[in-house]
């Protein structure tokens, strides 16, 4: 029976490209391995794995009597339910480790920023040839996991691993990575009313009903063609203020669409308003949406 090798439940990007691309290498080294998924991509994995044409694994919710190889996690609670009922025989992951065996596995744990750079190294002591489509899935996990290296976990080793991989896989990593991201955080399903509600919070600011939403997503050209019925929803509400940040994480500020006064918009976030608006820097509503209002409504 095959080795199964899987990542988290609810998985992400790395956990499904750290498990397609270990099996790959598995697979090289001899060893009967099947790639598997505690659950179905999301969009962003989807879009990777169609970018490289590659077959989303297998799901599965249950691993009863098969030897498991574990990447991107190693909780109990994150893992296949049965897991006590299965072989575990090693693990792949770059998180602290909560695990403990009744008997020795192989770990290869790493403080670095996704799995994917420990497999990329793995493939690197074993001497064995990266294929472009194994590539783009290394190199769509790393861009995901460290936010094109923005976020704080990333590492040397993260960095120099995606400058070997994007020219295996022929992209340009920014470029390719900013395709990613809005494939990921489209929210072309969603009605207005939907994204408006989607983290909409109202405030009583000095008598004054005020509502902010916040959508997060990198796709912020297709909400600003909306922009008119986006304003025609937003003026039609009983709040005497509304906010609608569409905060993007790369660019670092968000775009505002508002029912209020230009000047309290414009005092409020050091900007010249108008709808659509770029305010730098503004991402977070609790320390700086909600504050920065409350001091131009007072
Ligand atoms: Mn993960
Ligand atoms: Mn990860």
């Amino acid at each position: 029976m095959s080795t199964l090798i899987f990542g988290h439940k609810n998985p992400d990007t790395d956990s499904i490209c750290s498990a397609i691309s270990l099996t790959y290498l598995k697979n090289k080294l001899g060893i009967d391995a099947k790639a598997c998924a505690l659950g179905t991509p999301k969009k962003e994995a989807l879009f990777a794995l169609n970018y490289f044409g590659v077959e989303s694994p297998c799901v599965i919710n249950e691993a009863k009597g098969n030897d498991i190889i574990l990447v991107d996690h190693n909780e109990l609670i994150q893992t296949v339910d049965d897991i006590k009922e299965a072989n575990l025989i090693e693990i792949v992951d770059h998180h602290k480790v909560e695990i403990s065996t009744d008997v020795p596995i192989s770990i290869r744990v790493m403080p670095v920023g996704c799995t994917c750079t420990i497999v990329y190294n793995l493939f690197k002591e074993n001497n064995v040839e990266i294929p472009k489509h194994i590539a783009g899935l290394l190199l769509s996990a790393i861009l995901s996991d460290t936010l094109l290296f923005k976020s704080p976990t990333t590492t040397e080793m993260d960095i120099k691993a995606c400058e070997e991989l994007e020219n295996l896989a022929e992209v340009n990593k920014e470029e390719y990575a900013m395709e990613m991201f809005k494939a990921g955080t489209s929210l072309d399903e969603y009605t207005i009313s939907e994204i408006v509600n989607m983290d909409f919070k109202e405030f009583d600011m000095a008598g004054k009903k005020v509502g902010i939403g916040q959508v997060f997503t990198l796709d912020i050209d297709s909400i600003l063609s909306k922009k008119d019925e986006f304003l025609e929803f937003i003026n039609n509400t009983d709040h005497d203020m509304l906010v609608l940040a569409i905060t993007d994480i790369i660019k670092e500020g968000s775009y505002l669409l508002y029912k209020a006064d230009d000047n309290i918009i414009s005092e409020a976030f050091n900007v010249k308003a108008h709808q659509g608006v770029f305010a730098e820097g503004v991402v977070s509503r609790k320390k700086q949406l909600v504050p920065n209002l409350t001091n131009m409504v007072k």
